[in-house]
């Protein structure tokens, strides 16, 4: 599928969603049910999974650049259609790697897309849409995750080069990345204004995976600790302006939380295996289904899933348009991760006993979700950007 022959169908229904964006879908699908889910358990039970080997395969078929620009070998296609591919991911048997692809997809490289200089895009972007790089995002530190402004990672200017001292903490792909997007000070003055964005190298000197962390969900992503110690890169290496980079990264966030509402809204499939489940198992002579208490409850959580479906769906149209989406896009993110955790914690109630052994998907489900109110901004971020958005925030001092 190119830009030209793709279509994008606002139907009566208000779905953004044509025969294109279902026939990217499919494919998907496909790949998914052949090359990820016979491997999950294994990449689950080993708490990685080959990063380079999938994403190369993920690459040939187009689906690590849907929305990055023909010129740089992507599909050039609106965000419709990474919101589309975004929603295909839940049919991947965990949440690990749709995280990992969404981290190379729309985490760490929107901002070089659209900020990146040409060389700099040829370096780091057309590689990670190819899948011969794998790319991570370098935003969290140990002493500062929701508090972004506060990161103290230090890129100083030493001739064309920059020499960077500091650490990363949670980085997803983190042991296995060629290539970090490195959110770094690189001047004194409001935290707002003196940061960079810039494209590091893993194997750059000084780059050191201090450790991989061991989780309690979304185990086949590998989540690592970094210290960067007198890296030197060159300046050319910077996305876009100098001073830009707590702006550029706001702007990536917006992606980073629809991508992860697409996800959320697909929550549904949890609720039809407890459906099958609870049919076929009984309790005091009668299937558990029976229960009005629980088939209540689990139509009260699918109209919540459904709630959850059509906010994405309003904010990637909105998005698509060329509106600023920030304040729905922290709605679809906290209102998405908190539907699918209740969901989670629901599904595993009526799986009784088999819900809480961790061979079960539904266990599995229970423990990824729990990351979604906290990884790439806490919920209480999120009703932060919203307050302040609705303009009901006081001023911080
Ligand atoms: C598995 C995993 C993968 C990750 N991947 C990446 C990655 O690839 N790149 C990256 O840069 N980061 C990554 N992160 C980091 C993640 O984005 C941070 O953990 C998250 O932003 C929260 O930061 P923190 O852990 O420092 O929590 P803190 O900032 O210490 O906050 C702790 C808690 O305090 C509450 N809180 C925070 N601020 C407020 C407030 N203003 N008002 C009220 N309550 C508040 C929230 O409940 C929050 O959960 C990842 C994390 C995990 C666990």
């Amino acid at each position: 599928m190119t830009a030209a022959t793709a279509t994008t169908t606002q139907t009566p229904a208000g779905s953004l969603y044509g025969p294109d964006h279902l026939q990217l879908q499919d494919a998907l699908e496909k790949f998914i049910n052949a090359e990820i889910n016979p491997h999950v358990d294994e990449w689950e039970k080993a708490e990685i999974f080959p990063a380079h080997e999938l994403f190369r395969k993920m690459g040939k078929l187009g689906f690590l650049g849907v929305n990055k620009p023909v010129a740089n070998g992507g599909m050039g296609l609106d965000y419709s259609y990474s919101a589309a591919f975004a929603e295909a991911l839940s049919h991947i048997r965990c949440g690990a790697i749709p995280m990992a692809i969404g981290v190379q997809t729309d985490m760490a490289t929107p901002a070089l897309a659209k900020h990146g200089s040409d060389e700099v895009k040829r370096e780091f972007l057309e590689p990670s849409i190819s899948g011969e790089y794998v790319a991570c995002l370098g935003v969290s530190e140990v002493g500062a995750g929701s508090d972004v402004a506060s990161i103290r990672t230090i890129a100083r200017k030493d001739g064309d080069d920059y020499i960077i001292d500091g650490g990363k903490m949670w980085t997803t792909n983190g042991t296995q990345a060629d290539w970090i997007c490195l959110l770094a000070n690189t001047s004194e003055g409001s935290h707002h204004r003196n940061k960079t964005l810039i494209c590091v190298p893993m194997k750059s000197k000084g780059v050191e995976v201090a450790r991989k962390l061991k989780k309690a969900g979304m185990n086949a992503s590998d989540t690592a600790q970094l210290h960067f110690d007198g890296v030197r890169v060159p300046q050319r290496y910077r996305i876009g302006e100098e001073g830009m980079g707590f702006a550029y990264q706001m702007q990536q966030f917006q992606e980073e939380r629809l991508w992860a509402g697409a996800g959320w809204q697909k929550s549904g499939f949890i609720i039809q295996e407890t459906i099958d489940y609870l049919r076929e198992r009984k309790a005091f002579g009668k299937p558990l289904l029976d229960n009005q208490y629980i088939y209540y409850k689990l139509a009260e959580l699918q109209t919540e899933v459904e709630a959850v479906g059509a906010l994405f769906h309003k904010a990637v149209g909105l998005y698509v348009a060329g509106n600023d989406v920030t304040q729905l896009a922290s709605m679809v993110k906290l209102k998405g991760a908190r539907v699918a955790r209740e969901v989670a914690d629901w599904c595993v109630q009526f799986w009784g006993g088999m819900g809480y052994i961790e061979e079960t998907r539904v266990n599995r489900f229970w423990r990824d979700t729990r990351l979604g109110s906290i990884g790439g901004g806490a919920d209480e971020v999120m009703m932060g950007i919203i307050a302040k958005t609705m303009g009901i925030m006081p001023r911080q001092g």
